[in-house]
C-alpha cells in the first residue's frame, strides 16, 4: 500500500517547491516583448534582485542554470592562462574549479574536505605565498550544497584587504541567496552568482550574476569575452532583448516578478530569519533522532551549517532505503548523497539531504520531518523517537524569542 496521493513534495536542495502564486503568474498567453508590461517590468525586477543580493552595483541576467552562471562569472573576469585559488568545501567547489579548468584557467585547490567551512587562515597563507599576485581570483562557494557547510565570506574579504591582495572575490550563492544571510556590498564580494530554482522559488532557467564596479572595470582589461556571456550590455540595456542577448524568457519573468513580490512583502531579513528558525527545527529533529543509533548532521557545528540544506548521515544503506520509502509511500522526495561516495560506500547510501529552501513554512517542514520519522520507524532504522516534537519545540522557542 502507498499513501501517495495529492500534492507531492520536493524536499531536495533544488529545484525547490514553486509557490502557487509564481505558477499562476506564469500561466498566461505569450506576452508582447516589444512594449508594455513585460519590458516595463524589467527595471523593477533588477531593482528587487539587487535587494535580495543586498547590492547597489551591477546585475546581468542570463537564460541558464547555475552552471551557466559559473561560466558567466569566469568569462567576464578571467582569461585562459590566468590562475585562481579555490578553497573547496564540497562537490560544488570542485565542480566550479573544473568549469574554470575547461576554460583554460589554472586552479590552485585548497581542499577543505567535506566537514568544514573555508578556513580564512589557510586562504591567508596561500595568498601570502603569492608574492607576485599571480592569483587573479578566489572562487568560493558560500553554501556547498553537497556538504551543507556555510563559509564566512566577509572574513575572506578581510584577508584580501589585510594583505592588499588584488584578487577578485567570486562567490557562488546558488544555494544560499534568498535563504541564508548574504550581503554582497557589505561583505565585499566582487561577483555573486545565483540561479532561479532554489531560494528564489522559480523553475530552473534564469541565472543571475551580480558584479561590483571594480569587477566591471577589471572586465575591460580582458582582450576577449564571447558575446553571449559578456555582461556589459546585459547590465546596461536599453531594450528588452539586450537583457538576454536575444529573446526574453517571458514566462519565467512573470514568475520571478511574483516571487520577488513575495520576498519584498516578507522582507529579506525576515526571509533569512524564517530559514534560520526552520533550520533549527530540522536540526533539533536530527539531533534528537541521533540520540540512539547513528543519525547525525554532516556538519557538527551549527554555526557553520547552511539554513537551506542539511546533509545527514544515517548509516550504511539507510539513506537509500529512506529516500526510496519516502518517495514510494508518501510522495516526499529527499536529496541524494551527492559527492559523498567513499570506497566502502560507492553509492553514498549512508547519506541523504534535506532541502529546506525557498517556499517553506512550519507545516511543510514539520510534515516532511513527520514523514521521515514514519520512514525511520517503518524501516527499523535505529533512532530515538520524538524528533518531530523536538522540532516543534525548537520552532516554538525560537518564535517566542522575539
Ligand atoms: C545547485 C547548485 C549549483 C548548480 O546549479 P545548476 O542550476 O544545477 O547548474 C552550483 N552551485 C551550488 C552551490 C548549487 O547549490
Amino acid at each position: 500500500m502507498s499513501l501517495r496521493n495529492g500534492r507531492s513534495f520536493m524536499a531536495i536542495p533544488g529545484p525547490s517547491e514553486v509557490p502557487d502564486r509564481v505558477l499562476q503568474a506564469m500561466h498566461r498567453g505569450t506576452p508582447d516583448i516589444y512594449a508594455g508590461e513585460l519590458p516595463d517590468m524589467m527595471a523593477g525586477i533588477a531593482r528587487d534582485l539587487r535587494y535580495v543580493a543586498q547590492t547597489d552595483q551591477n546585475l546581468a541576467i542570463y537564460i541558464c542554470n547555475g552552471h551557466g552562471t559559473w561560466e558567466a562569472a569566469l568569462a567576464n573576469t578571467l582569461q585562459s592562462g590566468d590562475k585562481v585559488l579555490v578553497p573547496a568545501t564540497g562537490t560544488f567547489g570542485h565542480s566550479w574549479a573544473n568549469a574554470a579548468q575547461r576554460m583554460g584557467i589554472e586552479t590552485q585547490m585548497l581542499d577543505h574536505g567535506r566537514k568544514a567551512p573555508v578556513d580564512p587562515e589557510a586562504v591567508r597563507r596561500a595568498l601570502e605565498a603569492d608574492k607576485s599576485h599571480d592569483l587573479k581570483a578566489l572562487l568560493v562557494v558560500h553554501v556547498d550544497t553537497s556538504t551543507s557547510v556555510r563559509s564566512d565570506i566577509a572574513a575572506l574579504r578581510a584577508v584580501l584587504d589585510d594583505l592588499k591582495h588584488p584578487a577578485l572575490l567570486l562567490v557562488d550563492c546558488i544555494a544560499s541567496m534568498g535563504c541564508d544571510e548574504f550581503r554582497m556590498d557589505a561583505w565585499g564580494a566582487d561577483v555573486a552568482i545565483t540561479a532561479s530554482q532554489k531560494g528564489l522559488m522559480v523553475p530552473a532557467g534564469l541565472g543571475f550574476v551580480f558584479f561590483s564596479d571594480r569587477a566591471a572595470e577589471w572586465r575591460k582589461s580582458l582582450t576577449q569575452v564571447s558575446g553571449y556571456w559578456d555582461w556589459t550590455d546585459r547590465a546596461a540595456p536599453e531594450f528588452l532583448y539586450q537583457y538576454f542577448f536575444g529573446t526574453a524568457p517571458t514566462h519565467h519573468l512573470y514568475g520571478l516578478r511574483a516571487a520577488l513580490d513575495m520576498i519584498r512583502e516578507e522582507g529579506i531579513e525576515q526571509v533569512w530569519r524564517r530559514h534560520q528558525t526552520l533550520a533549527q527545527g530540522l536540526w533539533a529533529a536530527v539531533d534528537h533522532w541521533g540520540q540512539a543509533g547513528t543519525i547525525r548532521a554532516n556538519i557538527a557545528d551549527p554555526a557553520h551549517r547552511s539554513h537551506a540544506v542539511t546533509t545527514v548521515e544515517i548509516g550504511m544503506g539507510n539513506g537509500d532505503r529512506l529516500r526510496a520509502w519516502c518517495q514510494a509511500q508518501t510522495g516526499v522526495t529527499l536529496g541524494i548523497g551527492l559527492g559523498s561516495q567513499t570506497e566502502d560506500d560507492p553509492k553514498a547510501s549512508r547519506i541523504f539531504r534535506f532541502g529546506h529552501m525557498g517556499h517553506l513554512n512550519p507545516p511543510m517542514l514539520l510534515g516532511v520531518l513527520g514523514t521521515v520519522e514514519a520512514g525511520l520507524t517503518a524501516l527499523d532504522i535505529p533512532h530515538h523517537p520524538g524528533g518531530v516534537t523536538a522540532a516543534a519545540q525548537a520552532i516554538a522557542r525560537d518564535l517566542a524569542r522575539v
